[in-house]
């Protein structure tokens, strides 16, 4: 109780040491935003330099809140103001000068319309975040753009005798789609066939008991009861629809089933989780149907997610969907065993096929190289300073007056002159 009771007396008696911590903190965050200031330019460069690609990285604020070890939310800000710095130079001058903070001129970058720098510049001098916020909300929009055609989409007509269904895929899709409908519909074919022999076959029976040829239609609806029918359960844990690959062992060529040739960074990408059936040929003829060692069985997965529960990409922490990686290729003799296996997301699993980044063992010691062979590690860039901090005022911080919306005279965006 006595503690209590002095820790809540002593600002009263010594007034004196919080104006001193006050002035301490003033400097230091000025200090900070002016630091902040000068890795908003440096990421600027990267962005607009497109030196974040080589990375891997999914995104410059990726990048950031990896290399400077802060949380994705702080890096959004950073990124947010790298990327607009052209067009707030009052805003990030005043960020290099430590009189505005990075949370400020973040909020500005994330939201405010083009040619709003001085209006906002002037009001961040005296707002605090949520206040500029507001004044952010305030502001008129323009009227939303139309939206780029969805990637994927499903559209229905109906008539009297049914419905027409066009479905929009791109193009990773459509290889799926297709290799799924034509496996359902070479399994309906040979259905078909053994029906008639077993019926007499011939063309007596044709038209009477024989239902007529099975086409892509069929197939389609088999596809969506095979799936309506099988329920998760059925599936093994991250598999998806089988993708039949047909593979010519002595040339190393690949295609999908009654499909197009692959390139070799998509035949190994398919061919490398269990994602897909694949038919072994030599000289067109069928000499296996891929090694059954090469499922990634359930206690496998489970094994790798313990030893490593996310993307084994530094900087990545994707945790979802992810891909069993054969750090050896099951194509150049590499075993489907734990040390050769690694999990990576789907991302960062077509960025290695396609050998943008490289991903080298063993499996407990990974070595993960951007495209110039840089090698990725997963720490912050952090380390003690060679140079002094920065010289610039104290921070005064904002005024902390209470806002009045009422004069409030909100950002108004300039409408562009018209021809007509
Ligand atoms: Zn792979
Ligand atoms: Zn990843």
């Amino acid at each position: 109780m006595s503690s209590t009771a002095s820790t809540l007396a002593a600002p009263a008696a010594d007034g004196g040491r919080l104006e001193v911590l006050f002035d301490e903190l003033a400097e230091l965050t000025g200090q900070r935003n002016a630091i902040d200031g000068r890795i908003v330019e440096i990421v600027a460069e990267m962005d607009h330099g497109d030196l974040c690609g080589a990375t891997g990285a999914r995104s410059v604020a990726a990048l950031v809140a990896w290399r400077t070890g802060s949380s994705l939310s702080n890096a959004r800000a950073i990124a947010a103001v790298a990327h607009r710095l052209a067009e707030f130079p009052r805003c990030v001058q005043g960020l290099r000068e430590g009189r505005l903070s990075l949370d400020q001129v973040g909020v500005i970058a994330a939201k405010a319309g083009p040619g709003s720098d001085e209006h906002y510049a002037r009001l961040a001098a005296v707002a605090t975040v949520s206040q500029l916020s507001t004044a952010l909300t305030l502001e008129p929009r323009p009227e939303p753009e139309p939206r780029p055609r969805p990637a994927r989409s499903v559209t229905k007509t109906s008539d009297a005798q049914g419905a027409c269904y066009r479905i929009r895929l791109p193009r990773e899709d459509e290889a799926i789609f297709d290799a799924a409908l034509n496996s359902h519909r070479d399994a309906l074919l040979a259905e078909w066939k053994r029906d008639r022999d077993v019926n007499g076959g011939g063309g007596a029976g044709v038209g009477v008991q024989v239902p007529p040829v099975p086409g892509a239609g069929e197939a389609f609806m088999s596809l969506v009861e095979a799936g309506w029918d099988g329920e998760v359960a059925r599936r093994p844990h991250g598999q998806h629809t089988t993708v039949v690959v047909h593979v010519d062992v002595d040339k190393r060529v690949a295609a999908l089933h009654v499909g197009p040739l692959l390139s070799d960074a998509d035949r190994q990408y398919l061919t490398c989780d269990a994602t897909c059936e694949v038919w072994f040929e030599r000289h067109g003829e069928p000499i296996g149907s891929g090694r059954s060692t090469r499922l990634i069985s359930r206690r496998l997965r489970r094994a790798l997610e313990y030893r490593h529960r996310t993307c084994a990409v530094p900087g990545c922490g994707a945790t979802g969907g992810l891909h069993a990686h054969h750090i050896r290729h099951w194509e150049d003799g590499g075993v489907t065993e734990l040390d050769n296996l690694v999990l990576v997301c789907p991302y960062h699993h077509r960025l290695h096929h396609r050998g943008v980044i490289t991903i080298r063992g063993p499996a407990d010691n990974l070595t993960v190289t951007d495209s110039d062979g840089r090698q990725l590690d997963s720490g912050s860039l952090a380390r003690p300073p060679n140079h002094p901090p920065p010289a610039v005022a104290p921070y005064p911080g904002p005024t902390g007056e209470r806002a009045d919306w009422w004069w409030y005279q909100p950002f108004e965006p300039q409408t562009p002159p018209t021809n007509n």
